[in-house]
């Protein structure tokens, strides 16, 4: 075969060169909260350019410090529902997918910070948990958004309930308002906490986003700061999840928006 002929071949990096090496056992994949973005129209592969020269592939590097928008689950993302303790009772806030799609532009990490006592008490397992959440996944990625990484908390205080799992009731460090979760998500993932935030509608959400250093943002969705557990003042208090993400990402200039 001429040399021009072979070199004229288009290839595709998925069934031609991904494909079959699977079989071969050398072809891995991770998770990454880093810039990845499919180049593989001229449009991507402009705004692809466009993060290059905006110095926004290089600031969203794990080798460098990341800022992380935290956000409460129930109440700020989803409805609140007491107890959530199966899947179809997963339902966003309206507006919610669009904000997390707007923080995944910018650069701010999205990870998510969730205390579900559900374990503990018994109402539901770990493996009830997992469908509730790739429930969550799935309506915020049908919309285009994403979570980099989920944190929650199993543990519930307060024992000797019918039902309840007793290895997970004692006082950890990781439930809501503790700062466990947060700290182990910085440690994971090299993020400067004071260049961070924390979004919740409890108490317990600004207290925890404190203790670790994050500004705060309460909301007025979920219980809206109502549950008298802390006494807090939060550095903002915003309508819904919306209004909090168009706050700090028009105060810090941090909008990665190409529409
Ligand atoms: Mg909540
Ligand atoms: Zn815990």
């Amino acid at each position: 075969m001429p040399a021009g002929e072979k070199a004229a071949r288009k290839v595709d990096l998925d069934k031609d060169i991904i494909r079959p090496l699977i079989s071969s056992g050398k072809v891995c994949a991770y998770r990454s909260t880093e810039y990845v973005k499919d180049m593989g129209t001229p449009e991507r592969y402009e705004e692809t350019a466009e993060a290059v020269r905006s110095g926004l592939v290089e600031r969203k590097n794990l080798s460098g410090k990341q800022k992380c928008i935290f956000l409460d689950r129930d109440g700020t993302i989803n409805v609140e529902k007491g107890f959530l303790n199966n899947a179809a009772g997963m339902e966003l806030l309206p507006g919610a997918a669009e904000s997390i799609k707007r923080i995944n532009q910018s650069e701010y990490l999205a990870v998510l910070i969730t205390n579900q006592p559900v374990i503990a008490r018994g109402d539901c397992s770990f493996e009830g948990l997992d469908e509730i959440q790739r429930k969550f996944e799935t309506l915020l990625g049908r919309e285009g958004a994403y979570i980099d990484s989920i944190y929650y908390c199993p543990h519930h205080p307060d024992s000797g309930f019918e039902g309840e799992v007793k290895e997970l009731k004692f006082r950890c460090r990781c439930r809501k308002g503790k700062s466990g979760m947060i700290n182990d998500a910085a440690r994971d993932l090299n993020i400067d906490l004071s260049a961070s935030w924390m979004i919740g509608d409890k108490t317990s959400d600004i207290k925890c986003g404190q203790g670790a250093g994050t500004r705060t943002v309460l909301l007025e969705t979920g219980s809206a700061g109502s549950d008298g557990r802390f006494c807090i003042t939060a550095d903002l208090v915003c309508r819904d999840l919306p209004d909090a993400v168009s706050r700090i990402l028009s105060d810090t200039g941090n909008e990665n928006r190409k529409n």
